[in-house]
Order: C-alpha cells, then sequence, then structure tokens
C-alpha cells in the first residue's frame, strides 16, 4: 500500500521512533510546529479515527499519558494539544490516521481559530436528537 505510515511502521523509511508496542507506533513529526512534537499512529492502516476498532483506538489512548508526561519533561513544556485531523477539510494530509501530541508554552505562538459561537433556540437540543439517532 502506497501509505507513507505503513512504510514507516514496516521499517520501509526511517523515523525517529518514541515508542513501540503490537499495535502502536510513535515517532517525531518530521515537520515540528514546536520541538518534540509527537505523532502517534495504529499500526493497522485506517484512513480515519471513526474507523477505528475500540482496541486499536484503546490501545492508542492507553499509551497517551506515558508520551505526554515524557514529553512534557523532555521539553520543558507546560501544556500540550492533542489534534487529530480528519478529512482534508480538517486538515488532513496523510491518509492514516495519526494523533499529533504538540507541547505547548505560554507565548509561544501556536494557535487556532476558535470562532464560539450560541445556539438558537431549540438548535441545540435539535442537535442532541439527531446525534442520539445515528448513535449506533
Ligand atoms: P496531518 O496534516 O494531520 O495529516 O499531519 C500529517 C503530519 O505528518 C504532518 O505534521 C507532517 O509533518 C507529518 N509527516 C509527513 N511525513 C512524515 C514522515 N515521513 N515522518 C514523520 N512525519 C511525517
Ligand atoms: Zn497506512
Amino acid at each position: 500500500m502506497d501509505c507513507i505510515f505503513c512504510k514507516i511502521i514496516a521499517g520501509e523509511i526511517p523515523s525517529l521512533k518514541i515508542y513501540e508496542d503490537e499495535k502502536v507506533l510513535s515517532f517525531l513529526d518530521i515537520g515540528p510546529v514546536a520541538d518534540g512534537h509527537l505523532l502517534i499512529v495504529p499500526k493497522k492502516h485506517y484512513e480515519r479515527l471513526d474507523q477505528m476498532s475500540s482496541e486499536d483506538i484503546t490501545a492508542v489512548a492507553g499509551v497517551l499519558p506515558r508520551l505526554a508526561d515524557a514529553l512534557v519533561r523532555a521539553t520543558g513544556a507546560e501544556g500540550y494539544n492533542l489534534l487529530q485531523n480528519t478529512g482534508s477539510c480538517a486538515g488532513q494530509v496523510v491518509p492514516h490516521v495519526h494523533f499529533h501530541l504538540i507541547p505547548r508554552v505560554s507565548g509561544d505562538g501556536l494557535g487556532y481559530r476558535w470562532p464560539a459561537k450560541k445556539y438558537p433556540e431549540g438548535k441545540d437540543k435539535e442537535m442532541q436528537q439527531k446525534i442520539l439517532s445515528e448513535l449506533k
């Protein structure tokens, strides 16, 4: 398969590995937005988070506290963002699901647009019902 992260997982192209187990690999992002910016990926190829098995997402989630702790201590970060982009509309470039762990300090200049709004009357309950009706 022509997937750059599958090739990294298979050892066909190099990466700077941070963590590996049977189901999960973590390595340094080649284009970091902050020093220590990590990627965490399931070894199984999924394009989207919503396709992942609960076993694989549990394996990824299970390693996050350890990785985040190591990252904070290694970089002196005050915090971090965990970011998952699904779909090109959301910024996904590599079509193998991955989680960014990005160390943050106050004033680092990183950020995102967060145009919070208010629901018009009744729209919040309408959305709740729509989502509940699709929840399997
Ligand atoms: P996204 O925009 O969420 O799909 O993020 C893809 C990320 O993969 C980017 O931050 C890239 O810098 C990173 N990336 C692409 N190729 C490699 C590679 N060979 N090794 C490590 N990171 C990579
Ligand atoms: Zn892949």
